[in-house]
């Protein structure tokens, strides 16, 4: 026999119970999109390589390593999209809304791909739900889409969580930053490693969130420049503003000197929010503002301020701290061929009333089904055998207390529409 194929590495079927962790991590970020008046937008899966180099950044991990590039049957550099800020963005402008109504906000969830060594919590196909605010420069904005995601995640009960903010000014005030930063790196350099050394050049922002100890030391001296200290007024304004808001929401913040981002397009807010137990793969979620991005992708002048959450690690915990809520549906278990035929009849019926069902087929005995229904978390079970025919009635099987009882038509529909209620 050949053998059997299984998904690709850092790929993985999300099936069974966890599925219902799914739906209700997803009915949470509709819910609170609704709520604060954001539209769902769905972006290819790919896009030209061309979209994430422009809009993620030459320099970032997910460009130089990560991306899932191909050459399609045409010629065409195509990427798997590893983010969704640049795809909403690039549907932004390419329909228009820059000049007919820039100010939208919209919501997205799917699947993400990055090429990443696969571990608990960070996987090369993963999912994200973002929010993105096209137009908006306001510092108001900014608190919004960080009050919406600290919504989200204490509506799903996630405990223990931090808010981690920093700004890291704009293109009139950062310049002079990176030149201190540069500066004073410069003499420290062979204690900085290798990665960072090569950063120092390309993109010294980002040595700020290396995690090598030995770079952590040179970061923790006391001498060490803060961006905070380099910002314009119009940055800084900003930034106090944001703290404020945030002071009035009653979300508890801390600020992050270091907290950079990996992406180019970031300018002023930045933001993560973290998880105690969730081990090294601690971030749910992240974002800031863009301000930047719209211009590098060839359009207007347009600020923008978004945020992406990642969904496996939500999911993670959701499984220790969360009984799934299965849906209310009845087993329907002939035990004859006859029985199959009078049961997939109940099924139209139960269609009619909205009540979902099982059905299984007759060539299972009575114990597979009862067996089968338990392990479907499925309460109630319809038996239809020869007695129940000549008698004109249904056996309905509660698993839970294990009584059973024998109900004509009406009476069955009757007590499954209570019981559904009720549930
Ligand atoms: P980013 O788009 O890098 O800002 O990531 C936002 C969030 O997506 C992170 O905080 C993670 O929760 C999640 N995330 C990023 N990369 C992965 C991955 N490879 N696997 C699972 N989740 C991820």
């Amino acid at each position: 026999m050949a053998e059997v194929i299984k998904a690709p590495r850092g790929t993985r079927d999300i099936l069974g119970e966890e599925v219902f962790l799914w739906q209700r991590l997803e009915e949470v970020v509709r819910k609170y999109a609704l709520l604060f008046g954001y539209e769902e937008i769905r972006t290819p899966i790919f896009e030209h390589t061309e979209l994430f180099t422009r809009g993620v950044g030459e320099e970032t991990d997910i460009v130089q390593k990560e991306m899932y590039t191909f050459t399609d049957k045409g010629g065409r550099s195509l990427t798997l999209r590893p983010e969704g800020t640049a795809p909403v963005v690039r549907a932004y402008l390419e329909h228009g809304f820059s000049v007919h109504e820039p100010r939208v906000k919209w919501y997205y969830i799917g699947p993400m791909f990055r090429y990443e060594r696969p571990q608990a919590g960070r996987m090369r196909q993963f999912h994200q739900f973002g929010f993105e605010a096209l137009g908006f420069g306001e510092p108001a904005c900014d608190a919004e889409i960080i009050h919406l995601a600290w919504m989200i995640y204490q509506e799903l009960g996630l405990l223990d969580l931090s808010l981690e903010v920093n700004s890291i000014g704009c293109p009139l005030c950062r310049p002079r930053y990176i030149a201190r930063l540069r500066e004073y790196l410069a003499p420290l350099e062979d204690r900085l490693c290798e990665n960072c050394r090569r950063r120092l050049v390309s993109n010294p922002l980002r040595v700020l969130d290396c995690k090598v100890e030995s770079c952590q030391e040179v970061f923790g001296e006391a001498t060490f420049p803060k961006i905070q200290d380099f910002l314009c007024d119009a940055c800084r304004k900003h930034e106090r503003e944001l703290f404020t808001l945030l002071e009035n929401l009653r979300i508890p913040f801390a600020v992050n000197h270091r907290l950079v981002r990996g992406l180019d397009y970031y300018t002023r807010t930045v933001f993560e929010i973290k998880v105690r137990h969730l081990g090294a793969q601690d971030a749910v979620g992240g974002g800031g503002r863009y301000d930047g991005l719209s211009q590098a992708l060839g359009g207007p002048d347009v600020p923008g301020v978004g945020f992406a959450s990642g969904m496996e690690r939500i999911v993670l915990l959701l499984e220790k701290t969360t009984q799934p809520s299965f849906p209310f549906r009845v087993y329907l278990a002939p035990q004859d061929e006859a029985g199959e035929g009078v049961l997939l009849s109940l099924s139209r019926e139960l269609v009619a009333c909205g009540i979902p069902f099982h059905l299984d087929f007759a060539t299972k005995s009575l114990k597979y089904h009862l067996k089968h229904a338990q392990r479907m978390r499925i309460r109630f079970v319809v038996i239809v055998g020869e007695s129940e025919r000549t008698r004109g009635v249904f056996a309905l099987k509660d698993l839970a207390s294990g009584e059973q009882v024998s109900l004509p038509l009406s009476e069955l529909l009757a007590r499954l529409r209570k019981e559904r209620e009720l549930c």
